[in-house]
Parts: structure tokens; sequence; C-alpha cells
């Protein structure tokens, strides 16, 4: 038996398809933490890049 099979919880592949999942090590309820595959952050970043972006152009427009 190996080790389980970790998938991620925003796309649901599992680490074997997506190469590199990252675990959080909040836990709740007795559960294990949420987890994250390299993909989703991929995605992650690109939105937190839009949303400061647009933030920032938002400011501007206000001055
Ligand atoms: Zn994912």
């Amino acid at each position: 038996m190996g080790a389980p099979t970790t998938f991620c919880d925003f796309c649901d592949k599992p680490a074997s398809q997506v190469g590199s999942i990252i675990v959080g090590n909040r836990f709740e309820g007795g559960n294990r933490a949420v987890a994250i595959c390299s993909e989703c952050v991929d995605l992650c970043v690109e939105i937190f890049k839009e949303r400061a972006l647009a933030a920032t152009t938002e400011k501007e427009r206000d001055q």
C-alpha cells in the first residue's frame, strides 16, 4: 500500500496528473487541510495580478 493520493481541492486532479500539490496546515473538524496544485497556483497568481492591476487602474482614475 502506497501513500494515499492527494487531490487538488480546486480542480480535483490527482497529484500524479498535476505534478506538484501543496497541502495547507490548517485542519477543519479532523479533516485534512485544503490542497492546491501547481496549475491552480498559476491560475491564482494570474488572478491576483489582474486584481492588483485593476486596483491600480482604479486608483489612478480617482486621482
Ligand atoms: Zn488544481
